[in-house]
C-alpha cells in the first residue's frame, strides 16, 4: 500500500496530471472500459445484486458514459482560468482563477451502486489532474474485481490504483494523509473517515444516506394517479429493491387518503411486477443486510402493521415489495435508514404537518412530494432542508449531471457531478498581477486625516471622490483620538 501511494504522489508531483492530452486520455480511458465492458458490468451487477441489465444500465453504464463525455466536452472550458472583477481599491491589478489539482486524492464507494460512486468521483478526479486510489466496497465482491481487473488496462496504472479489501484495508489507508477524501457510504463510517481525516486536516466530502420521505398530496384524477403510482414505486422497489441512497424511504398522506393509497399500491405492485417478483426487482445485498431487514419487519409491533407483502426467500435473499401502515416511530423501521424493499406510510392529519414531521428528523438526501397545490410547494420549498427536493418524480436528480449531487445536515457534505465534481478536487487559487506603477503614497506611514479620507474613498466611494480628496476639494474628517 506504501508503495502504491508512495508512487500516486510521485507521478503527480512529475506535473503529467496536469496536461489536457493527459486528462482527456485518463476521461477516454474510461469511456472505452464502459463501453467495452458493459457486458461483464451486467454479469458482475446480477451476480452481487441480482440486476437486471436494463436497470444496470439504467443506473450505472448509461449515467457513466453521459457523465465521461459531458466532461471531455466542457473540460477545456473547466481548466480555463476566470478572470474576477476587482474593486476600486485594487487599482491597477488583474487576478485570475486558477483550478489546480489537489493532489492525490482517496475514494471509498458503497456496494449498491458499485461502478456509478467509484467512476463517478474518478471522472472529477482525473479530470481536475489528481491522481487516486479507489477502494471498491467488499460487499460487492464481482464488480470489486472487474473494476481491480479492467481499470489499470484503461487508464494511467501509475495515476490510478484499485485497492479491493474490506474495513481492515480501509483503516490502513485512512492512516495515510491524503489531499482530498472522498467518501460514499452510511454515516456512521462517514464519522470514522471524517475522525482520520481531521489527524491529517485532510478535507472530506462525505455522500451518505438517511431517510428519504416522499409526501403524496392528493389522488385526484385517475391518469394522474397512474403516474404518481408508477414513479412512487420506482423510486422504492425499482432502485435495486430500495437498496439506493436517493430511494423513496417512507411515505407520508393525509389519514383520510391512506386506505385508498394502499389499495392503489398493492394493485400497482402485482400490475407492474407480476406473481414473481423475484424476477424484475433485485435481491438483497447479503445475508446480514437480509437479516437486518427481516428484524425491522418482525419486531412484533410492526409484523402485525404489514398491509401488502411480507414474505422472503432466504436462500435467494429475496424479499417481496412489503407494505406497512403507520409503524410506531419509535420502532427500528422508523429510527433507520430502510434502504430495502420495506415500505412504511406514515399518516398525517393535514398533509402540510408533512413540514413539522420531516423537520424534527435529520435533514435528508431527498425529499420527494407529489402535489399540484401551489401553495404546499412553496411551503415546502421554503420549510423544510435536504440534498435536493422534487416535485412529481423520484430518483431523477441523479441522472442530471447539471444538478449537483450530495448532502446537508445528516446526509452529507459536499456536492459532485459534472462541474462540480472538477470543482471539488481543485483548489481555485486566485492568480494576481500588479503594476508597479501608480504605487498610491497614502498607503504607508506617516497617517493623516487626509490618508484617512482616501482609504475610506478607496473602499467605500467612487473613484470621483478619490479625486476631489487627492485634489483637496473634499475636506478631510479628523482623525478621532482614539485613547488606549
Ligand atoms: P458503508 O459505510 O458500510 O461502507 C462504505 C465504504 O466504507 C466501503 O468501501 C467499506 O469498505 C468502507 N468501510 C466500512 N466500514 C468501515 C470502517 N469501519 N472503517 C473504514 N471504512 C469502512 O456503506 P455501505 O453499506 O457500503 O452503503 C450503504 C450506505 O451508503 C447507505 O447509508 C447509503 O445511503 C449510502 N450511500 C450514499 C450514496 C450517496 O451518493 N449519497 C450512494 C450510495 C450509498
Amino acid at each position: 500500500m506504501e508503495k502504491n501511494i508512495e508512487e500516486l504522489r510521485m507521478y503527480f508531483k512529475a506535473g503529467k496530471t496536469r496536461e489536457i492530452s493527459w486528462r482527456k486520455k485518463q476521461l477516454n480511458g474510461l469511456l472505452n472500459f464502459m463501453i467495452e465492458k458493459e457486458e461483464e458490468i451486467f454479469k458482475a451487477l446480477k451476480n452481487d445484486l441480482g440486476k437486471h441489465p436494463v436497470e444496470s444500465f439504467r443506473d450505472e453504464v448509461g449515467p457513466l458514459i453521459k457523465d465521461i463525455n459531458a466532461a471531455l466536452d466542457n473540460l477545456a472550458d473547466w481548466m480555463s482560468g476566470k478572470k474576477i472583477k476587482l474593486p476600486l481599491a485594487a487599482y491597477s491589478t488583474s487576478a485570475t482563477l486558477v483550478a489546480e489539482p489537489l493532489g492525490v486524492v482517496l475514494i471509498f464507494s458503497t456496494w449498491n451502486l458499485p461502478f456509478g460512486v467509484s467512476i463517478e468521483p474518478l471522472i472529477g478526479a482525473l479530470a481536475a489532474g489528481c491522481t487516486a486510489v479507489v477502494k471498491p466496497s467488499e460487499l460487492a465482491p464481482a464488480s470489486s474485481a472487474l473494476l481491480a481487473a479492467a481499470i489499470p488496462n484503461y487508464v494511467d496504472s501509475e495515476a490510478v490504483k484499485i485497492i479491493e479489501g474490506g474495513i481492515d484495508v480501509s483503516s490502513q489507508l485512512l492512516q495515510y494523509k491524503w489531499d482530498k477524501i472522498f467518501f460514499t457510504g452510511s454515516s456512521q463510517v462517514g464519522r470514522i473517515v471524517m475522525a482520520a481525516a481531521a489527524k491529517h486536516l485532510t478535507p472530506v466530502v462525505l455522500e451518505l444516506g438517511g431517510k428519504c420521505p416522499c409526501i403524496i398530496d392528493s389522488l385526484s384524477k385517475s391518469w394522474r394517479t397512474e403516474i404518481i403510482l408508477k414513479r412512487l414505486l420506482s423510486g422504492k422497489f425499482g432502485t435495486t429493491s430500495g437498496q439506493a441512497c436517493i430511494g423513496v424511504d417512507y411515505i407520508l398522506v393525509e389519514e383520510k387518503l391512506a386506505s385508498t393509497l394502499v389499495d392503489l399500491l398493492k394493485n400497482s405492485i402485482r400490475k407492474t411486477y407480476g406473481e414473481k417478483p423475484e424476477n424484475c426487482v433485485a435481491r438483497i445485498i447479503n445475508k446480514h443486510h437480509f437479516q437486518r431487514l427481516k428484524a425491522l419487519i418482525d419486531e412484533p409491533r410492526v409484523k402485525k402493521l404489514i398491509v401488502y407483502g411480507g414474505s422472503y426467500d432466504e436462500d435467494k435473499l429475496f424479499i417481496e415489495p412489503t407494505i406497512l401502515l403507520n409503524p410506531p416511530l419509535d420502532a427500528e423501521i422508523m429510527k433507520e435508514e430502510i434502504f430495502g424493499p420495506l415500505l412504511p406510510l406514515i399518516t398525517m392529519k393535514n398533509i402540510e404537518d408533512s413540514i413539522e414531521f420531516i423537520n424534527s428528523r435529520p435533514k435528508p438526501l431527498a425529499i420527494y412530494c407529489f402535489t399540484n397545490n401551489n401553495k404546499l410547494m412553496q411551503r415546502v420549498a421554503s420549510e423544510t432542508s435536504s440534498g435536493a427536493l422534487l416535485f412529481n418524480d423520484t430518483v431523477i436528480q441523479y441522472a442530471a449531471e447539471a444538478i449537483p449531487f450530495g448532502g446537508v445536515g445528516e446526509s452529507g457534505i459536499g456536492r459532485y457531478h459534472g462541474k462540480y465534481s472538477f470543482d471539488i478536487f481543485s483548489h481555485e487559487k486566485p492568480v494576481l498581477k500588479r503594476d508597479l506603477f501608480p504605487d498610491f503614497w497614502f498607503r504607508y506611514p506617516p497617517w493623516t486625516s487626509k490618508k484617512l479620507e482616501l482609504f475610506r474613498a478607496a473602499f467605500l466611494y467612487k473613484y470621483f471622490i478619490i479625486v476631489l480628496v487627492a485634489l483637496g476639494f473634499k475636506k478631510s474628517r479628523k482623525i478621532p483620538n482614539i485613547e488606549a
